[in-house]
């Protein structure tokens, strides 16, 4: 029997940077806390959180946190001392998707110690909503106006975004003729939703600018997965459970492979395979870690 990792699996860039940044600030025995948890993997954030790593979890939360040398009440904010018994102070590490602009506001005025891990990618549209709207355009994001991610890219419009998540809504929405528009998506928007999407705005008239900010890596993972899937006869899918990209790739591989597991950790997976399987397929979401990943893929090699 045979074992085979997807082509494209595990952590994307703009995770694995963010990640990497909070153990570099891990080192300097400051107090880190993350502006809500830095990945979508429980794994991940319990590992963090033995380390001291703390999550914020909203804006009222951040409010309350108190900067170096002040004790708070709460879930959040006392100081503590670094390795060598002196306090070193507090770093706010900001997440891979991205958050509003108030936050950064909030940090600057409480003074204090902001590590902006957002990805790359995710700032691009921030500076593109946040130039275009300064400019006067209407701002439209295709995405789920729930996400933290929309959250973040509406909070960088100076007027107000409008968010598109289904072609009805498209197709519902009345555009202002004295404006010239922006098209911007969510970076884990479906490609075929998007599209759809740009066509109804031009059908009805749209004449502003659409700009894909579609990241690439979900759909590498996604092709992979489904690449995979298609040849192999057990798939395991290894992610977090709130992980909306993990839960994706379950779905494409169980269209393409019946037998299809959907796991957080080793733990998790009980395996009964017969002797008639030749291949054991597996992929992980975005927020995965590599360390899980090879977890799974030694105990599949030496148990079967
Ligand atoms: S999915 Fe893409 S945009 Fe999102 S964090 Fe990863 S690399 Fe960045």
């Amino acid at each position: 029997m045979q074992v085979e990792l997807a082509a494209c699996a595990g952590f994307c860039f703009g995770v694995k940077r963010a990640v990497d940044m909070v153990y570099e600030q891990l080192k300097t025995g400051k107090t880190i806390y993350t502006y809500g948890p830095i990945v979508h993997n429980e794994e991940v954030v319990r590992e963090l959180e033995e380390l001291g790593v703390r999550v914020i979890n909203s804006k009222e939360e951040l409010l309350a946190l108190k900067p170096e040398g002040k004790s708070a009440t709460g879930a959040v904010g006392s100081e503590e001392d670094g390795a060598d018994g002196k306090t070193q102070g507090t770093a706010v590490v900001i997440r891979a998707h991205g958050v509003p602009r108030e936050i950064y506001e909030i940090l600057e005025k409480k003074g204090i110690e902001c590590v902006d891990a957002t990805c790359p990618f995710v700032k691009r549209i921030h500076r593109t909503v946040e130039e275009g709207s300064q400019n006067g355009n209407q701002v439209f994001i295709a995405g789920n106006p729930g996400h933290p991610e929309v959250e973040g890219i509406v909070g960088w419009c100076r007027n107000e975004a409008i968010v598109v998540e289904t072609p009805e809504e498209a197709q519902n929405l009345s555009f202002d003729d004295k404006k010239q528009g922006i098209l911007v998506a969510q970076t884990t928007f479906n490609y075929k939703k998007f599209d759809i999407i740009v066509e109804i705005f031009q059908e009805r008239g749209y004449n502003g600018s659409v700009v894909n900010t579609i990241c690439n890596a979900t759909e590498e993972r996604q092709k992979a997965a489904r690449d995979l899937a298609k040849k192999a006869d057990v798939m395991i899918v290894i992610g977090g459970k709130h992980s909306s990209n993990t839960r994706k790739l379950y779905e494409i591989c169980s269209s393409e492979c019946a037998q299809t597991y959907y796991i957080q950790t080793l733990d998790d997976l009980s395996l009964v395979l017969p002797t008639t399987v030749r291949l054991v397929g597996i992929t992980a979401g975005a927020s995965t870690p590599n360390k899980l990943i090879e977890e799974v893929q030694n105990y599949v090699r030496t148990n079967f």
